[in-house]
Parts: C-alpha cells; sequence; structure tokens
C-alpha cells in the first residue's frame, strides 16, 4: 500500500492513467469542503448530535398526507444541512472530477451525495444512487422532475406520467429502497471498472459499499481519498489521506504535467 502524500498522488495518477475504465464512488466528505457537513466521521452531523429516526421511508408509505403535510417540520431538524446544501457550491474536489472526465480519465461517478454539486460542476457521467434535492420522483415508475415548477396540487401528489405512483421528493429517505434504475447503472458500472477511487466516503452504507469490494475481487484496483481511515483502507492500493479537493488537484496536474 502506497502512503505519504506526494508519493501517493504519483501511484494513483499512474493508476488511473494505466486504467481502461476508471469510476468515482463518491461519499459526503467529498462535499465537506463545500461546507456541506457529514453524518458520519469525526465532525459529522450523527456524531455531534446522534442518529435520526430511521424509520422516515416506513412513515411515508404508512400515510404518504401526513407525511407531506409534516414536511415543513422535518426540515426543522435538517436545518442545519438544509441551509447548507442551499448556499454550496462546487469545490475544488467537483472541479477536479469534472477536469478527469474532461481528459478522458474518468469515466462515472457513481454519488452518494443529493447536492447536485457534481451538475454544478459540470461532470457528465453521474449516477445518484441516493436521488438529488433540486428533484421529485415517482415512487412507482421512477420517473424524475425538476422540484423547482413542480405543481402539487393534491396531497400526497400524483404521478402526473403513470397516474398510479406517488410522487415525493428524489433524496432516498431512510429505509427506502434504492430506486431500481440508479440501482442497476451502478451495477452495470461496477462491472465495467477496473480502477475505482472512493473519495469521501466512510463505505458503510450499503449497496454502496458493495461496489468497490466487487471491483477489488474481479482483479480492479481501488484508490482510497479520505483524511480518515475506512472499513476498506485495508483493500486499496493507494490511499490519499488528505482533504479530497488537496488530493484530486493533485492528481489531475500530475496528470497534465506527463
Ligand atoms: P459518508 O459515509 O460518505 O462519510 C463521510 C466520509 O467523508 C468520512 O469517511 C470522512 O472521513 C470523510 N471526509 C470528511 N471530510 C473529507 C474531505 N475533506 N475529503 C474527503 N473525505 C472527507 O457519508 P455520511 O456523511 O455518513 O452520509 C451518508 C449519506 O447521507 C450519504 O451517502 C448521502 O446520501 C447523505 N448525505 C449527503 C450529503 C451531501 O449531499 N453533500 C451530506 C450529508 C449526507
Ligand atoms: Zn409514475
Amino acid at each position: 500500500m502506497t502512503t505519504g502524500l506526494e508519493a501517493a498522488i504519483e501511484e494513483a495518477a499512474r493508476r488511473i492513467a494505466s486504467s481502461r475504465y476508471v469510476v468515482a464512488l463518491v461519499g459526503a466528505g467529498l462535499s465537506a469542503e463545500s461546507g456541506v457537513p457529514t453524518f458520519r466521521g469525526p465532525e459529522g452531523l450523527w456524531t455531534k448530535h446522534g442518529e435520526p429516526d430511521l424509520r422516515d421511508y416506513e412513515r411515508f408509505v404508512e400515510d404518504p398526507k401526513r407525511w407531506w403535510e409534516m414536511r415543513q417540520e422535518r426540515a426543522s431538524r435538517f436545518a442545519e444541512l438544509a441551509q447548507a446544501l442551499e448556499s454550496a457550491v462546487p469545490n475544488a474536489g467537483h472541479l477536479a472530477l469534472r477536469d478527469l472526465e474532461e481528459m478522458g480519465q474518468l469515466q462515472h461517478i457513481i454519488t452518494q451525495n443529493i447536492d447536485n454539486l457534481h451538475q454544478m460542476a459540470g461532470s457528465q457521467a453521474i449516477t445518484e444512487i441516493h436521488g438529488n434535492r433540486t428533484k421529485m420522483r415517482c415512487v412507482l415508475c421512477n420517473r424524475r422532475w425538476p422540484v423547482e415548477g413542480f405543481v402539487i396540487d393534491e396531497l400526497p401528489p400524483k404521478c402526473p406520467e403513470c397516474r398510479s405512483g406517488i410522487v415525493k421528493g428524489d433524496t432516498v429517505m431512510f429505509g427506502e429502497p434504492i430506486p431500481r434504475d440508479a440501482l442497476d447503472e451502478c451495477i452495470n458500472q461496477s462491472r465495467m471498472c477496473d480502477c475505482m477511487l472512493l473519495i469521501g466516503t466512510s463505505a458503510v452504507v450499503y449497496p454502496a459499499a458493495q461496489f468497490p469490494i466487487d471491483v477489488k475481487s474481479s482483479g480492479g484496483v481501488l484508490i482510497e481519498v479520505n483524511p480518515n481511515e475506512t472499513p476498506l483502507t485495508s483493500l486499496c492500493e493507494v490511499v490519499l489521506r488528505a482533504p479530497a479537493g488537496e488530493a484530486l488537484t493533485g492528481v489531475v496536474e500530475w496528470l497534465r504535467q506527463r
């Protein structure tokens, strides 16, 4: 395993350049430098305030009308996160991922983030495993619409396309299954991948944590970018123990200068 930041950046860049299909698996840590707090990790919201209600989706399924009516109250519980999300802009880490894609060195991003910052940075190939806060989704047919302009004239709102599903925010709630289309795309991407970057993810939330294990077991290379150790560290060929902005910018610079 290569550590020591300079050497690790060079090793990571070499591995990326010699791989056929590179996928980044991204977690909340990438957006930490945009001022969005993470849940886990030493500075995480759960570490500071305790774990939230994990029955969120169950409550939605039991009584979607009431769930919609209660949304103001829920929003206030997540006020710190909501405020940070509202004003967040992409940081050097997001921009570096966009650059890697433009350079042909990164084929896909699987992100657990809901913050829309990859799109704002200009990345194209993105699968959002936990949804996107700026979208709505039908729980039946998985069609999605921008939140802005989505007209709600009854509670709970019905899907304007399939007319039978209920519409909720696209963000995947605690206890909610990952939307099938996103999950299938992740599995597909992981199969093609021979080098996976694990960026700012504690890699304990399934199914996301499974993808790197699958890549590894089919002979692929894992590169971790995280200031802290994770349960997947020991599986990684290269570990960049630094904030994502610094580490990924270093990788892009190295690849540009070679
Ligand atoms: P997580 O499991 O991905 O953990 C955060 C990880 O980021 C930790 O391992 C921490 O060491 C690392 N980290 C902290 N600062 C970093 C930095 N500057 N650079 C690189 N890594 C850094 O994520 P979580 O916080 O446990 O959240 C779980 C889920 O909640 C996410 O997968 C997501 O769906 C949602 N969430 C999303 C956002 C967002 O959209 N920005 C924010 C919080 C939570
Ligand atoms: Zn529908």
